[in-house]
């Protein structure tokens, strides 16, 4: 049995004050939700501790959006894997598109937080995806495939997810087509040595679109940004039938 990990992004948005608000609104919400079903925030660095301190008792569970490669060292602005284990933070996003496209991430430096942060005792949470450029050009395959490729040298399977977030679909309200989404991901399993290993979708998921999503037999769970922003919306997200 494939794991379900949905998880909420919220990139750069809330602070403290505002992410303690969120979960006034969201965790009276869970007690519908099934037990096997991971449920995942994943908020700036700023906002860790003290979610980690209201969430202690719940079954949420935290994670970072990026780590760094060595322990400890001069990295001025980066944060390492025991910092996170410490104040219990258990998964960390790996490999955004947005990491890619504006901070210079390379499938080698992917490959790097990815080993580190199984090292540290995370689970990563590797994002794939192409441009509209690329999926015009039909190069979706082999673009994802070279990540799957590079971005996963000697890194261990067992404990591992993967996002495919097709890049176009980010932030536009221009889901993947579901069937599409769900032949993508089947393709990335085709790639892996486990076949196991959690594939979510991502890429402007909404309540109204969730059940369709989850639907799918190839995708176990979702990546979810803008709306899992606001407590209602993402708590339907958790809910889906
Ligand atoms: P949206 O849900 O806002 O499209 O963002 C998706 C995403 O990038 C999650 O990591």
């Amino acid at each position: 049995m494939r794991k379900i990990v949905i998880a909420g992004n919220w990139k750069m948005f809330k602070t403290q004050a505002e992410s303690e608000e969120f979960l006034q609104g969201f965790l009276p919400h869970l007690q519908e939700t099934p037990e096997e079903r991971e449920v995942l925030l994943c908020p700036p660095f700023t906002d860790l501790s003290a979610l980690s301190r209201n969430l202690h008792g719940s079954r949420v569970q935290l994670g970072a959006q990026n780590v760094h490669w060595a322990e400890f060292g001069a990295y001025t602005g980066e944060i390492s894997g025991p910092m996170l284990t410490e104040i219990g933070v258990r998964y960390v996003i790996v490999g955004h598109s947005e990491r890619r496209q504006y901070f210079g991430e390379t499938d080698a430096t992917v490959n790097l937080r990815l080993k580190a942060a199984q090292k540290f005792g995370l689970t990563p949470i590797l994002c794939v995806g192409e441009t509209k450029q690329q999926r015009d050009a039909g190069e979706t395959e082999s673009l994802i495939i070279s990540q799957l490729d590079e971005g996963l040298i000697n890194v261990d399977q067992e404990n591992l997810v993967i996002a495919y977030e097709p890049i176009w679909a980010i932030g536009t309200g221009d889901t993947c087509e579901t069937n599409e989404a769900n032949r993508v991901i089947g393709l990335i399993r085709n790639q892996l040595k486990n076949p196991n290993v959690p594939i979510q979708y991502g890429g402007s998921v909404k309540p109204n679109n969730i059940d369709e999503i989850m639907a799918q037999s190839e995708i176990d769970g979702v990546l979810v940004g803008g709306a899992s922003l606001e407590s209602e919306s993402f708590a339907r997200i958790v809910n889906y039938h």
